[in-house]
C-alpha cells in the first residue's frame, strides 16, 4: 500500500470483523481498508443493498467479498450456494475466485468459478461439493441453472460486478433471467465503473432501496496517472511506439489496439525486435490467455499487446505504462484501459496515439474524464498537416531494439521520474 495510507486512521484490526477474517486480512497483508472497502463493508454487513460506482484497482472485490464471507451461514445448515457473483469475463471470474480464496484463508469455504471455454463436467463436479460461493459469467451460470447443476434456492447474496461491462457485451437478458429466478429475500450489490440509465433500471427493478455510493474520482484518472497524447500519422505509429519504448523503458506496459488482427500484427512486428512482448485477445484459447497473463504478471514479459475485451477488468498490478496505440472508439473504454495502471495508489502513465483525423475522439475522452490530456512530442515525429512530408528518423524492421534495452530484463523498480521525461506541453484548445 502507498505511504498516504499511513495518514488514514481506520485499520482493519479496528473493524468489527470475525477472528478468522482478521487472520485472513493479516495473511493477505491488508492493513487499511481502501475507501470503497471502508464505505461498503459496514453497510453490507448490515445486509443493505448497495450500488457502488468504482473502477477496478480500487479494492472493490474485497469490498463485497469480505461481507459475503462474514455473512455466510454454516455449511451444515445450508448445503446449496449462498452467494452468486456475476462477472463479465472469465479472467475476472478467476480473479474474484482467487481473491475470495485469499480472504477465506484458514476457513473451510468452497468457491467455484463457472465460465465458458472450460468443460462443464469439471464445474459440475465442483458444484456437487456444495460450494457456498459461485462466481461466474452469466451465460455459463444459466447453463448450469438449466441443467439443475446449480440450485438457486438458498442464494441470499448476489453481486453484479462490472455491471456496465456485462451490459456492454450483451449479458443483460441473461442477467435479468438469472435475477428473476433468484429468491426475492436476498441482499444485492452492484458494482460498476459507470452508472448509465440501463444500470439504474436494473437497480430499480431488482434491488431493495439500494444505498448509492460513488467512489469514482470525479477526475476518473486518479492523481497517480499522468496522461499524454501524441499526434501522429497512422503510418508512423509503429515507429513512434518503438521510440517511446526506448525513451520510457517501461517496467510493464500494456499496448492497446482496437482489433484482434491489429494486435497480432503489432505483436509480430515487435517480436522481431524484442523477446519481451506477447499479445492477448479473444481468439486465443483460454489456456494460452491465462498463461500469457500470468507470465506478464510475473514479469517474464514486459510488453503486452491487448484488445479492450481482454484488457479490461484484469488485475495486473505494477503496470507502469498504458499505451493506446489505437485510440479507443468509446471514451468509456479509455477509462477502463487507463484504469490498468495507477492501481491502489501506484504511479502510472498513459499515452494515446491520436491521428490527425481523430481529434473528435480525443475531445470526447477529455470530456468524459473532465480533464485535458497533455501533449507530448517525439523529435522527428512532429505531425503537421495531413499533406506534410515526413522527414523523421523512421525505423526499419532491421533496427536493433536492443537499444530499447527491452531484450534485457530489467530489475523491478519504480517507474521513471516524471521530470526525466521530455518536457510536456499543455494542449491549447
Ligand atoms: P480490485 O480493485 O478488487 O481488483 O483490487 C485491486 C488489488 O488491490 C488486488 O490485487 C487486491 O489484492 C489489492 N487490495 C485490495 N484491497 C487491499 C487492501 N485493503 N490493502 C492492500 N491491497 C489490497
Amino acid at each position: 500500500m502507498s505511504d498516504n495510507q499511513e495518514a488514514k486512521e481506520l485499520r482493519y484490526s479496528e473493524m468489527p470483523l470475525s477472528e478468522p477474517m482478521q487472520a485472513a486480512l493479516q495473511n493477505a497483508q491488508y492493513e487499511y481498508p481502501s475507501p470503497i472497502q471502508e464505505g461498503v463493508i459496514p453497510l453490507a454487513l448490515e445486509g443493505k443493498d448497495i450500488v457502488g460506482q468504482a473502477r477496478t484497482g480500487t479494492g472493490k472485490t474485497a469490498a463485497f467479498a469480505i461481507p459475503i464471507l462474514e455473512r455466510l451461514k454454516p455449511s451444515k445448515e445450508v448445503t446449496t450456494p449462498q452467494a452468486l457473483i456475476l462477472v463479465p469475463t472469465r479472467e475476472l471470474a478467476v480473479q474474484v475466485r482467487d481473491e475470495i480464496a485469499k480472504l477465506s484463508y484458514g476457513q473451510r469455504i468452497e468457491c467455484v468459478a463457472l465460465y465458458g471455454g472450460k468443460p462443464l463436467r469439471g464445474q459440475i463436479d465442483k458444484l456437487q461439493r456444495n460450494p457456498q460461493i459461485v462466481v461466474g459469467t452469466p451465460g455459463r451460470v444459466i447453463d448450469h441453472i438449466s441443467r439443475r447443476t446449480f440450485k438457486l434456492d438458498s442464494l441470499s447474496m448476489i453481486v453484479l460486478d462490472e455491471a456496465d461491462r456485462m451490459l456492454d457485451i450483451g449479458f443483460r437478458p441473461d442477467i435479468e433471467k438469472i435475477l428473476r429466478q433468484c429468491p426475492t429475500d436476498r441482499q444485492m450489490m452492484l458494482l460498476s465503473a459507470t452508472v448509465p440509465p440501463p444500470i439504474e433500471r436494473i437497480a430499480q427493478r431488482f434491488m431493495n432501496d439500494p444505498v448509492k455510493l460513488d467512489f469514482s474520482p470525479k477526475n476518473i484518472s486518479a492523481e497517480t496517472i499522468d496522461q499524454y497524447y501524441f499526434t501522429v500519422d497512422q503510418s508512423r505509429k509503429y515507429d513512434l511506439l518503438v521510440q517511446l519504448l526506448i525513451r520510457e523503458q517501461p517496467r510493464k506496459a500494456i499496448v492497446f489496439c482496437r482489433t484482434k488482427r491489429g494486435t497480432d500484427r503489432l505483436q509480430k512486428r515487435l517480436a522481431r525486435k524484442t523477446s519481451l512482448v506477447r499479445c492477448i485477445h479473444g481468439d486465443l484459447a483460454q489456456g494460452a490467455r491465462n498463461q500469457t497473463l500470468s507470465d506478464f504478471k510475473s514479469g517474464k514479459y514486459r510488453i503486452l499487446i491487448a484488445t479492450d475485451v481482454v484488457g479490461r477488468g484484469i488485475d495486473i498490478s505494477q503496470v507502469s505504462h498504458i499505451i493506446n496505440f489505437d485510440i479507443p472508439a468509446y471514451s468509456d473504454d479509455y477509462v477502463h484501459r487507463v484504469g490498468r495502471t495507477g492501481r491502489m495508489g501506484q504511479e502510472g502513465v498513459a499515452y494515446s496515439f491520436v491521428t490527425p483525423e481523430e481529434g473528435g475522439e480525443l475531445t470526447s475522452i477529455e470530456m468524459r474524464i473532465e480533464k485535458l490530456l497533455m501533449r507530448d512530442e517525439m523529435p522527428g515525429f512532429e505531425c503537421y498537416e495531413k499533406t506534410s512530408v515526413d522527414t523523421g528518423p523512421g525505423l526499419s524492421e532491421e533496427d536493433d531494439i536492443k537499444e530499447v534495452g527491452l531484450s534485457v530484463a530489467k530489475p523491478e523498480g519504480p517507474p521513471p521520474k516524471m521530470n526525466s521525461r521530455k518536457k510536456k506541453y499543455r494542449r491549447a484548445l
